[in-house]
């Protein structure tokens, strides 16, 4: 009767598993001021570009001439066209407005996009990696193939050894705040097109982007729009983790398979676009106007402005971090295009197996995320909850407020 491959799902979500731990030890110690650098939530407010929109759209929806019910299925033109114009054509990029599928948010669109995918594909994602590809995947009974990222290699996966059919591929990289330069990322649009393989890039952090030889967007790299989606979200750009909005581009050009058609017997083209069109206006109602007027303001001036000094507030906590944990004698990785930093929990250069000559012998990230919460109060996030090779690190992340983020700098160092 029920879908077996949940059974396959490890037991709880890592968020919940460490809201869980966190819950008991404020219950045990009331007077603990904890300082969470785990969750990817952001702190600051809204752009004040994005709260006069929300006041307008909101006075508009008080009036029976300007209220609006249902939107249109892939988002409102006005979102759509700003979109484009300034997060592609802007870059030379030539994407139409019809590849563009606004949403509540990348979670929901890079966990449901697989369903347009037959249950046999076999499924590569980067380990360590968000944990959402794979449970969702896993959800739908495929194959799952890891691509470890590791200080060995830099964080770049190697290209697969056997087929896959699909790669999830996320830069700027949560957990490991890492990215991929043009020619890393071309090897694998490259890869995809020889291979007849689809690659699902998830952009969330692409506003973090600091380096100039980073692309925003794989549509830089020439052929991507034959082989790859991808997902955006305002959710780190924009503070809309509460808000929810976000976006998903699928080229016309991407996987057009020649299919039977049951009814006629004739064969027929079908692209994905038509198939994500078909999927949302069944099972998705669009996201809020509200949302999406919200959204469009983070596109005028003064919007790009304020979301751009924001940015700046959370990556100077990213610097601040990675002198700090640096000068401690941790080896830190990413949070220079990126709001997450990926500690080693080791304080030896390299990452030891665990238990072995790691701090005081507490090296594995499940042992490390305990010992700051219990003797810091400071929360992090194991890394070991994003994959196997996350094991001996932890992800800390930029998004707190600078007294904060300070705070917690000084308390890790006194636990040292
Ligand atoms: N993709 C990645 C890599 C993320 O880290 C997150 C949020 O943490 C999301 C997608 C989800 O973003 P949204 O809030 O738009 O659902």
């Amino acid at each position: 009767m029920i879908n077996e491959n949940y059974l396959k799902l490890s037991e709880s979500y890592l968020f919940s598993e460490i809201a869980r731990k966190v819950k008991a030890y404020k219950e045990a110690h009331s007077e603990a001021d904890i300082i969470s650098l785990g969750i990817g939530d952001v702190t600051q407010p809204l752009a004040p570009a994005v709260i006069a929109a929300l006041h307008k759209a909101t006075d508009e929806m008080a009036q029976s001439a300007t209220f609006r019910g249902y939107g249109p299925e892939r988002g409102y033109d006005f979102l759509r066209e700003a979109i484009v114009q300034n997060d592609f054509r802007a870059r030379g990029i030539d994407i139409e407005a019809d590849e563009v599928f606004v949403s509540d948010g990348a979670k929901s669109d890079t966990g449901n996009f697989q369903e347009l995918l037959s249950a046999d594909c076999v499924v590569a994602v980067t380990d360590p990696v968000y944990p959402v590809y794979i449970d969702a995947n896993m959800m739908a009974g495929r194959r799952i193939v890891k691509l470890p990222c590791t200080p060995e290699n830099s964080f770049v996966p190697e290209l697969p050894t056997e087929h896959v059919d699909v790669i999830y591929l996320c830069y700027p990289n949560n957990p490991t705040g890492t990215t991929l330069t043009k020619a890393q990322l071309k090897r694998w649009v490259d890869y995809a097109l020889e291979h007849d393989a689809l690659i699902f890039y998830d952009a969330a952090y692409e506003a973090y982007i600091q380096s100039e030889d980073v692309p925003h967007s794989i549509y830089e790299i020439p052929g991507a729009k034959q082989c790859a989606v991808e997902f955006h979200s305002y959710s780190k750009t924009a503070g809309f983790t509460g808000i929810r909005c976000g976006y998903t581009v699928v080229p016309k050009g991407v996987k057009s398979e020649k299919v039977k058609s049951e009814k006629s017997g004739l064969l027929k083209t079908i692209s994905l676009n038509a198939m994500w069109n078909r999927r949302q206006s069944t099972k998705f109602n669009g996201t809020s106007y509200l949302s999406q007027r919200a959204a469009e303001a983070i596109y005028t001036p003064e919007g790009k402005a304020q979301i751009k000094a924001t940015i700046a507030y959370y990556m100077e906590n990213a610097r601040l971090m990675r002198e700090a944990l640096t000068d401690m004698g941790f080896k830190v990785y990413g949070g220079k295009d990126a709001p997450y930093l990926w500690v080693s929990t080791s304080l030896t250069p390299d990452p030891s197996p665990v238990g072995e000559g790691n701090l005081k012998g507490e090296g594995s990230s499940w042992g490390f995320f305990d010992k700051m919460l219990h003797e810091a109060q400071v929360v992090c996030t194991p890394g070991a909850g994003f994959g196997p090779n996350g094991e001996g690190f932890v992800r800390l992340t930029a998004f707190g407020t600078h007294e904060a983020t300070k705070e917690a700098l000084k308390r890790i160092e006194k636990v040292l």
